[in-house]
Formats: C-alpha cells, structure tokens, sequence
C-alpha cells in the first residue's frame, strides 16, 4: 500500500457496493482520503452509561436497554409520535419522536438500544423526547468495545452502525497512510499529535483527551490551510500593479477645506495610511473599520477626491439602494463646492437613463460613480477606474470584491472598504482576512454617550411624557418602526398608522411627521430636511434612517418593537443620536419573546461600544445569520468553528502569514518547502479562494 491509496475511489473498498456509492457520494465522499477527512458531528460516550432510575431531570445522559413496547399514533390532526418503552433492570423509560413515522420500521420489540438524550419528566414518568440512538446488533461489530462512539451527518439511507463499520475498516487499513504536512518543528512547537493520530482518534478516540489533541491538530490544520491561501491572495495583490496616485500638499489642502470640522487624531491615521497605500505602485486593499459615527464617510471622501484629483474615475458601492442613494446625497452635500461629477446608478433606474448614464460612465464624463451591486453588474464599463470604496455592512464577500477589482483594467483599481458596523475580530481573519485594516477607534469631540432604557408596556406614558419633556426643552425625536413581516407595504401601514396615532392621540400639540422606504427620493429628501429646519418634533420613520442621517438635534430614538430588530440594526439606530453636547437618550419599546432577543436588549443596556456588540451578534446568531446572504464568501470549515475556535484561528493565522512572508525572503528556507506541500496538498481549495 502507498500514499495513492488514498485517492484510490471509494468504490473499491470492501463492504460498497454500487448502492452504498452513490449514498457515499452524495455526502461528498469520493475517495478514501475523503472519507477519512468525514468527520463526526458528535460523539456518544458510553463509558457513561447511567442507570435508568439514576436518571435526572433536564441532564443529557446515556442509557441502554431493552425494548419492550412500540406504538405509533397521530395526536390531533398534525403530528405522529412514535413511541418505544425500554427497560434497563432498574427502572422503565418512556422515548419520544415526533414526526419520524418511519421508526417504526426501525424498532422492534426485544431490541438492544442506546439512547442518548435529555430526560424530562412526562405524567409523573421519565422520559427522552428525540434521542440520539442506536440499536445494538451483531453487525454493528463495535458497539461494545467501543466506549466513545462518533456520530456522522449521514443521510436516511445510511445508517450509523454501518457507517462506522466502514470507517473502522478504512481507518484501521489506511489511517496511517495519512500525510503530515506539518515539518517537526510546527508538531514540536505547538505540541500538535502527529497527523496520523489525529485521523485515528477523531474518528475512534482512545480516549477524551486524545480526542481533544486530535481535534486541535485537525481544526489548526484546516485554518493553517485557509490562512495561507488568504496571505497568498494577499501577497498576489501585493505583487500586482496599481496606480501611483500624487497626492500633494495642494491637493489636499483642497480637500480639507470641504471639511467643516477638524479631523480627529483617528481620522487623520487613517489618512495616512490611505495616503501611502495611494501612492505606492501597489494597489490599495483596505480595510477601514470604525464604530457608527467615528467619521468614515469623510475619510472616504478623502480618498475619492484625492484619485479624482489625479484625473481618474471613482466608484462607491452600497449594499442597498437605499444606501447608495445616502451616501449619494450626503457626498453631494459634501462636494458641493468641489466640480466633481457625482452620478447614482442603481439597478432601479429606468432603462433609458441607465443607459445614458453607462455612456457617461464609458467615455469618462462623470467622476463618482454611486450604486450598489449593480455597479459590478457586466455591463458597467469605466473609462478609467482608479478606486472603488465599498461600504460594506459585511453584505459582500471576497468574490464580489475579487469581480469589482477586474473592472478595471491593467493596473488595478485600489479598493477601500468600509463596514458600516465594526466586524468581530473572528470575521477580520477570515472574509476580510486578505485586507491591511485601518481603525478609528474615537468619536468626534463634544459627543455625550447615549443612555439605553427598555420601555415596558406599563412603562409607556412615561415615555412619552418624557418625549413630551425633550421637545419642550428644544430637542427633537425619531420614533422608529420595525419591518413587519418582511413586507414593505405592511411595514410602511405600520409606520403610517402609527404616525396618526401619535399625532391625534398622544402629541396633539406637537408636529409629527413621517417618512418611508417608498417615498420617492426628492420627497425623502424634502421630508429631512424639513425635520433637519425643525418643521416636525419627532420623526416617525421606518427603518430608512438606519444609516446616514445627520440630525444632532435630536436626542431621543424610541425603538418600537426593539425585539424584531438585529444588534447590529439597534446599534446603527442609536449611532442617529448622540451628535450633538446635549444628552441623548435610546428607549427600546416591545416585549421581548425569545431568549435570544431578550438577550439583544440586555446587551444594548449594558455597552455602546459597536465592536463589543458586533461579536454578541455574531455569537447569538452564527455567521449565516449575521451576514444574512448566501453570497458572504464566509469559508465553510468542516470541524474548525470561526467563533468557538478563535484561539485557534488566530494562532493559525499568524504562523500562515508568517509562512508566506518568510518564503518569501529565502528561497531555501523549510518554511518554503512546507508551502509547496501545502499548495500541492491543498490546490484545488487554494484555487477557489484565489481566484475568486
Ligand atoms: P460613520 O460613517 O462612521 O457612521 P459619518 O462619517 O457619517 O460616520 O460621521 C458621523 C457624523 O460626524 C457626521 O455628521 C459627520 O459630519 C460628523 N463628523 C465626522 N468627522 C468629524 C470630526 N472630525 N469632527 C466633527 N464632526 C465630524
Ligand atoms: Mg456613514
């Protein structure tokens, strides 16, 4: 046997027959190799089994026992519960599934069965309501000598006894055939257990602390792996040409004169690490961070009109045409007094003047180009794009950034990314891993800290009496309202119902306005600045504001059903306020329904810090969640978990880019033969993330 064994197919070991190869390829398992990188999903322990009358009320545990009674039936309507009695000696335990009617052809009376779940008390009986579980027959083979079983994903025409069968087989046969990619002095400096080893023990551990090590090496493995091809992509980018952008004194004294305020020490930074970044022949990559309201879109505006003053075109991008259409109108505000040719192009725009506006585009005769995705859309052409700034609200993925970057021809683009919320430090290594990051970590001067309360029901009037107090002291409000129901036109009666309200029957004497997602532009703009002129007391508003207004003077944001809201949205929500020296104020109305939203309000009580909350939101909600798209470019891991291994992650990604900066420098170097391995080891997903 030799190392090709491992890519020999699947098909050719013993016990798959044609059948068992199709169901192995369905879970993506072609070759050995492939099968040996299957991991468990969990594993049972039974070393652990309990005594049925030992059993505790809400503890997941372990027993085994024998089935004495089976019955399936339909409650009312809905649902079939299938249900088994088992019996250990000690006691009986009554065991549950909902709506898996097919058990039934699984259990039978006087089999063995472990089951692993967690009891509750049901009619004064003990009880597991959809266990893990495995009936224990002569062709399961280990099922005894085993103490801590792995678990697969697998699909309903594989089971687990078999599965595991035929992984003892491949394991025991092939598992040392497995290729250590790490040089000794890696194994010996973190301690990693050999490769090997690892293979063994993740899928049949000796014991818990062998599973451990072996979980470690593999997770760092597949993060090492990740990492280097992210300092790969990033050294690729490095190497490539850009524009050498002159950016001199006369030039930016210009700029600076379009800023009413003076830089924060923060903004000014960042500056200059644009500043470099745009006069190197490199193309810029760069992240810029910073919380809500720390003054990003101006150090933007710095770097557009610093590539517009050097004669090129430039773009900016948002994620929702909304979006664009702020910033489109706050840098217009901002450039007022600058000739530059601002144009918005969204994928809204009428064929016509989307067309007319892709000609200005192509021969050159607008500057700054403001849209959303529509702007990589394959019709969009540059005359001469020489930065693009993406606002990123952590919607696009390494792959659009990779797509916009091609746009522009040899040399490339440099490319600006600024999030509109602070990216947890998990998300900074991986889908942004390939980025320099800059940070503004302070707000601009004269900013009080905002003062979060949760409305209850009871507590209402007082609220609003309180709103009342504001406005008679010469502030202003926002009183927002939630999405409902992922429908705009029932968000926008919401909104509008509730406005009337207010108005006729809680400030009767106050002036209430409204504002919506489905105003036409001019009138949304109209209605700000109507507010801005103090024409209304308090805003009532669905969730257009989120980002990009500017009223100091307002001072209070009442979050109507703050429930339904994402962290990330309740921060940019609070960031509207707190822009002025006068104390502002959040009040979150709503009854919390989930732990989970209970726990949004208790976080947004406890801190105003947006990176603090960016990792609470990505912990409550996964990284699926909190991107809320499918095309994030977040990388799938199949045993490393970005946000629980982060120590992990981190280690990886130092020793990465480590690697590839030291292989760099010498080409004699081991680290340059532990690259090659790596890259012959990895290609394929080396690829993927390469060339985006
Ligand atoms: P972000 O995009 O980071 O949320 P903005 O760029 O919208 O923040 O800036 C927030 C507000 O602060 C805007 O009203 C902006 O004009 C103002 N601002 C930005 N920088 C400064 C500064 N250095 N001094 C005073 N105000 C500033
Ligand atoms: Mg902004």
């Amino acid at each position: 046997m030799d190392k090709s064994d491992l890519d020999k197919s699947i098909q050719y070991i013993k016990g798959v027959g044609p059948k068992r190869y199709q169901t192995l390829k369905r879970l993506g398992i072609h070759t050995v190799k492939d099968l040996l990188y299957y991991f468990p999903r969990t594993y049972q322990d039974r070393s652990q089994i309990e005594k049925i009358s030992g059993l505790e009320k809400g503890v997941t545990s372990m027993v085994k026992g024998k089935v004495f009674n089976v019955k399936s039936y339909n409650t009312r309507g809905w649902r079939n519960i299938f249900e088994i009695s088992v019996a250990d000696g000690t006691s009986i335990l009554l065991v549950k599934w909902f709506n898996q009617p097919y058990l039934n052809d699984v259990f039978q009376v006087n089999d063995h069965v472990f089951l692993y779940g967690k009891v509750s008390v049901y009619k004064q009986a003990l009880q597991m309501v959809n266990p893990e579980y495995e009936i224990v027959s002569e062709e399961d083979g280990l099922g005894e000598s085993v103490a801590i079983l792995p678990v697969y994903s697998l699909t309903e025409d594989m089971r687990q006894p078999r599965f595991r069968k035929l992984m003892k087989q491949v394991v025991d046969e092939h598992s040392h055939l497995a290729d250590e990619i790490f040089t000794a002095d890696i194994l010996k400096k973190h301690k990693f257990v050999p490769i090997t080893f690892a293979i063994k023990n993740i899928h049949f551990p000796d014991s818990f602390d062998s599973l451990a090590e072996s979980k470690k090496r593999l997770k760092y493995e597949e993060f090492f792996t990740f990492e280097t091809a992210m300092a790969l992509r990033k050294r690729n980018i490095k190497e490539a040409r850009g524009y050498k952008f002159r950016i001199g004194p006369n030039v930016e004294d210009h700029i600076y004169k379009l800023f009413p305020f003076k830089l924060t020490r923060s903004q000014e930074k960042v500056i200059r690490d644009i500043h470099e970044d745009m006069c190197s022949v490199r193309p810029m990559n760069r992240l810029l961070q910073g919380d809500v309201g720390s003054g990003k879109t101006v150090v933007a505006v710095y770097a557009l009109l610093a590539a517009i003053a050097n004669g090129f075109q430039t773009a900016l991008m948002a994620p929702t045409e909304i979006l664009a259409e702020q910033h489109y109108r706050t840098l217009k505000r901002f450039l007022a007094d600058a000739k530059v040719r601002v144009l918005l192009l969204t994928g809204g725009a009428k064929t016509k003047l989307r067309k007319e506006n892709l000609e200005r585009i192509r021969q050159g005769e607008t500057d700054l180009v403001v849209g959303t995705h529509a702007l990589i859309e394959g019709d969009v052409e540059f005359k001469k794009l020489g930065l693009i700034v993406i606002d990123e609200q952590h919607k696009f993925g390494v792959m659009q950034r990779t797509r916009l970057r091609q746009k522009g021809r040899k040399p490339q683009p440099d490319v600006l990314v600024m999030t509109a919320t602070p990216i947890p430090r998990t998300l900074s290594l991986t889908v942004f891993g390939d980025l320099d990051v800059s940070i503004i970590d302070e707000l601009p001067p004269g900013r009080t800290p905002v003062e979060t309360y949760r409305v209850t029901t009871k507590k209402q009037n007082d609220a609003y009496e309180f709103i009342r107090k504001e406005v008679k002291n010469g502030r202003q409000v926002f009183v927002v309202y939630p999405l409902v129901e992922e429908s705009e036109k029932l968000d926008l009666k919401a909104a509008t119902v509730e406005a009337k309200r207010l108005q006729d029957e809680v400030f009767p004497e106050l002036k209430v306005g409204l504002l919506h997602g489905q105003m036409k532009s001019n009138l949304k703009d109209k209605i700000m600045s109507e507010f801005i002129n103090r024409k209304y007391d308090i805003l009532v508003s669905t969730i257009v504001i989120e980002v990009g207004i500017d009223v100091p003077n307002a001072t209070v944001m009442a979050i109507e059903h703050a429930e339904r809201f994402g962290l990330a949205q309740l921060h940019q929500l609070r960031g509207r306020i707190g822009r002025s020296s006068h104390q502002s104020y959040c009040l979150l109305f709503g009854t919390p329904k989930s732990t989970e939203s209970r726990q949004r309000l208790k976080i947004m009580l406890e801190t105003n810090d947006g990176f603090k909350i960016a990792e609470e939101d990505l912990r409550l909600r996964g990284p699926g969640e909190f991107f809320g798209t499918r095309q994030h470019g977040l990388p799938e891991f199949k045993i490393g978990d970005i946000i629980n291994d982060y120590n992990i992650l981190k280690l990886a990604r130092d020793d990465a880019f480590k690697l590839v900066n030291e292989s760099q420098k010498s080409k004699t170097s081991k680290n340059r033969m532990l690259l090659k391995r790596i890259t012959e080891n990895f290609k394929h997903k080396l690829d993927l993330i390469n060339t985006g």
